[in-house]
């Protein structure tokens, strides 16, 4: 690991002096690189045929943690323009990203620097992280992001600005009845059923915006382990709400959540896995969340068939 710390910044400065070579061919398409598959598929939809889409994290892949290896170093080399979340989501590629966007060589564009300040929830300030970067899980604020990828294509391609304002609008219009969708479900359940529980805290900005408490085994950050005293401190919550399911996520091992489960059981009250959400990433390009529409839908299927009783 060391020795990958100390390898990426050399191999960044060799590929950014124009050393290696562009795995990507020059056919006249805007080459694009996202982080996450949220901001990917936003691409694809804005950008369209004008856009050479490559999304660096897959189906699974937890952005919190997720280091740059070799190939990825290349990809960025080839991108003129990468769209990353930003608010320390891809907390092991921000420094890559810094160093890339200093040099001038691609345009850099943290999507959630879009959002307004006084709608972003809290993090943890004191360490320097003032802001909870999972802001895709509000349709509302995933807004911004889009009017941010939009604003970013037709700054690195401005002959495309009819076709991406166009290709915006739809997408966006597609968002809002989504928003209506999402809000629908969840204000059919009883308001007492309405408790999230999942393995990390990626909940709140869908808890805010469509009325769920939400509580997780570990914190905003996947970074740090969860411990006994975070199982037990969950389980104590579980009991007292009566919650009947929680939920695993795609991003993380069930672990943590199997526990919450088998503690809760020992004390005497049934509760069951309601299924798996995609918290941090999107599924598998022929899954029904395979999209961020199909995604966010698949999560409020779920939680509804869960908590509906
Ligand atoms: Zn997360």
């Amino acid at each position: 690991m060391r020795q990958l710390l100390l390898a990426v910044p050399l191999l960044l400065s060799l590929l950014l002096s124009g050393c290696g070579a562009a795995p990507q061919t020059d056919d006249g398409r805007l080459n694009v690189v996202a982080t996450t598959g949220q901001i990917g598929d936003a691409v694809a939809n804005v950008g369209g045929a004008r856009v050479n889409l490559t999304t660096m994290l897959g189906p699974g892949i937890d952005p919190h943690t997720y280091v740059a290896t070799e190939g990825d170093l290349f990809t960025f080399q080839a991108a003129d323009l990468i769209l990353y979340n930003g608010l320390h989501l891809e907390a092991q590629l921000e420094r890559v990203l810094d160093q890339i966007g200093a040099s001038g060589q691609a345009s850099v564009v943290a999507v959630g620097a879009r959002v307004p300040e006084e709608r972003l929830l809290s993090w943890e300030p004191e360490k320097g992280f003032p802001h909870d970067p999972h802001i895709w899980n509000d349709v509302q604020i995933w807004r911004y992001a889009v009017e941010a990828i939009r604003d970013a294509l037709i700054q690195a391609d401005p002959a495309g600005s009819a076709e991406y304002s166009r290709n915006a609008d739809a997408y966006l219009a597609e968002l809002d009845a989504l928003d209506t969708y999402i809000r629908d479900r969840a204000t059919a359940l009883p308001p007492e059923r309405r408790v999230i529980v999942t393995a990390h805290d990626a909940f709140s900005y869908f808890g805010r915006a469509y009325g769920f408490e939400v509580e997780a085994v570990q914190g905003v950050s996947t970074e740090a382990e969860a411990g006994t005293a975070d199982i037990r401190a969950l389980a104590e919550i579980v009991l007292q709400r009566k919650v009947p399911a929680i939920f695993v996520e795609s991003t993380i091992s069930p672990r943590t959540i199997e526990a919450v489960q088998a503690a809760v059981r020992a004390a005497g009250q049934e509760l069951a896995l309601g299924g798996e959400l995609y918290s941090d990433a999107l599924g598998a390009a022929d899954s029904d969340a395979g999209t961020y529409i199909g995604m966010m839908r698949h999560n409020i299927d779920t939680i509804a068939a869960a908590l509906g009783g």
